[in-house]
């Protein structure tokens, strides 16, 4: 097994997450296994806990954990297995050594960083790749430079000694900034942020420069001498035209494939093999028709908080040669916004997770006008839990129903706990999350989308649809289309004699792809289509396939 470190330079959100899922994509394409890995320099144990405007939207893996939103680029761009190894913090690898410190495992020894920290550093590193990977590709967050880092440097460079370093390349990725007023690009921060690694004792093997404008050949040439990088694995990665799935293959374009095929021994002139990639890039390109979504949420100022949402939405666009316009409405806005004026013109309604009281009534609202005036509208998590209030209240004459989340004395507590988890008092990790199996009832809306009955999603939340009310919203024509089987709980609804209505207790918005959009954003897609064309249903729309959760 090989491994591959990727750090950052000069400033942060350089795009390095992207970055490494391309060099992972590249790796899959030529045949090679890999596995991902991301390393966060912040003392949160996992971001779980954090607001999404510190952190932007956490992603959740199959087995359960709370993780960074780089680990979606991962599993957008490549096939690799994401699990709790996947996503380490500091305050994770410093929970364990102080647990073991705790229990006396280190036998009356002084617990410093070096060793101690370090060895737990590497020690997460081996974990993160599994049995029978080729290339094992870890991200370090943060900036060189920053104090934070530090151990998970000095580990890195540690490992290449362990493994040996002809089995490590080290891959910088730094900013090329544009000053206008010069007209010209500059090389120093990244002469410097080299300068820093190198310090630590880490010459990087391949710099990777972010950069808006075209690089010139005296630039490649400053670059690799001042900063000891072979001129071949100095490689642009200028600013994408139209979409980040261009990335791996503009890399490829700039020839990070032949150091990549050089480093991992494969035949020389080895090229990754982007079919199926390219049809999706050449159709996310061309776009035929166009819809509008409206997303009602709350964290809509920053994009980073309904990352997986913006990505589906957009991938069941490709797979429909439609491009999807997205009309951002505060939740909290319906208070004094009319509805009707807020979502005019829409083809569809999408209400994403979320937490607490501010917006929840807005997003009630939005569930509302949807199933009024038969606009496709799906709802996830908190957004199918708003609709099944909506429902409660406006269908099934259940005034006072909502959620306990925040109103503990409900009338109609229709969304609330289950008793087990009444008595949980942490806030950290005690979601149900991760992968459940839900099984779906025939002839419904939903199964239809899937085209099956058996399916596994992800959770991430802590209430659940109340199963004392189950009789009186399905008698008042609410249709709790997938339950799951080991836990009885509700976990799919949907209204009858709408175009699509459709709400998740679950995130489809993780498992889907560019290259093979989730069946509930497509679908969801295709109905905004067909609102909007009702008399000619484009081709592309009704075409089926794509899909890959299971
Ligand atoms: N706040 C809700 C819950 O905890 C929904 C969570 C979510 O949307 N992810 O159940």
């Amino acid at each position: 097994m090989k491994h591959i470190f990727i750090t950052g330079g000069v400033v942060s959100s350089l795009g390095k997450g992207l970055t490494s899922a391309a060099i992972g994509m590249i790796f899959e394409r030529m045949g090679r296994k890999v596995s991902m890995q991301k390393l966060d320099p912040y003392i949160n144990v996992d971001p779980g806990t954090m607001s999404p405007y510190q952190h932007g939207e956490v992603y959740v893996t199959d087995d359960g954990s709370e993780t960074d939103l780089d680990l979606g680029h991962y599993e957008r761009f490549t096939h690799c297995r994401i699990t709790k190894h996947s996503n380490y913090t500091t305050g994770k690898i410093y929970h364990e050594v102080i647990s073991k410190e705790r229990r006396g495992d280190y036998l009356g020894r002084t617990v410093q960083v070096i060793p101690h920290i370090t060895d737990a550093i590497k020690e997460a590193i081996r974990r993160g790749a599994d049995d029978g990977t080729d290339i094992a590709i870890t991200e370090i967050g943060g900036t060189v430079g920053d104090i934070e880092s530090l151990p998970f440097l000095e580990a890195i460079r540690q490992f290449s000694l362990d493994i040996g370093r002809k089995n490590c390349l080290f891959i910088h990725l730094t900013l090329l900034p544009f000053l206008r007023a010069s007209g010209e690009i500059k090389t120093k921060p990244s002469q410097q942020s080299v300068g820093k690694l190198r310090e630590i004792g880490i010459t990087p093997d391949v710099l990777i420069c972010r950069t808006e404008r075209p690089m010139t050949p005296e630039m490649r040439d400053k670059l690799s001498l001042f900063c000891n990088v072979e001129k071949k694995a100095v490689i642009e990665e200028r600013d994408v035209d139209f979409s980040i799935y261009e990335v791996p293959v503009n890399l490829v374009r700039e020839g990070l494939h032949d150091i990549l095929v050089e480093f991992a021994g494969l035949p020389a002139g080895t090229r990754p093999d982007f079919s199926g990639w390219n049809e999706m890039l050449e159709s996310a390109r061309n776009p035929e028709h166009e819809v509008e979504i409206a997303i009602c949420g709350k964290y809509l100022q920053l994009d980073d908080a309904y990352k997986s949402h913006y990505e589906a939405l957009a991938h069941a666009g490709f797979h429909a040669r439609t491009r999807v316009r997205i009309r951002k409405v505060q939740a909290e806005s319906l208070g004094q916004l009319e509805p009707g004026r807020a979502f005019s013109g829409v083809d569809g309604v999408l209400v994403p997770g979320g937490f607490g009281e501010r917006g929840f009534e807005g997003k009630v609202q939005a569930a509302a006008w949807a199933r009024e005036t038969g606009t496709p509208f799906l709802g996830i998590c908190y957004g199918m839990q708003a609709a099944v209030v909506e429902f409660a209240r406006n269908a099934a004459g259940l005034d006072g129903a909502t959620t306990t989340e925040f109103r503990p004395d409900a009338e109609h507590p229709v969304i609330s706990l289950m008793e087990e988890q009444k008595q949980i008092r942490n806030l950290g990790g005690t979601m149900r999350l991760g992968a459940f199996a839900c099984r779906l009832a025939t002839d419904t809306r939903i199964a239809e989308c899937y085209g099956r009955t058996e399916i596994e999603e992800r959770h991430r939340h802590r209430y659940e649809f109340n199963n004392a009310y189950r009789d009186r919203l399905r008698s008042a024509g609410l249709i709790l289309s997938g339950v799951n089987p080991e836990l009885d709980l509700v976990e799919t609804i949907e209204v009858r004699d709408h175009p699509f209505f459709i709400g998740v207790q679950y995130h489809p918005e993780f498992r889907s792809r560019p290259d093979a959009a989730h069946p509930l954003f497509r679908e969801f897609i295709r109905a905004a289509l067909l609102r909007r064309f009702p008399e000619e249903v484009p081709d592309a729309a009704s075409a089926a396939g794509g899909g890959i959760a299971g």
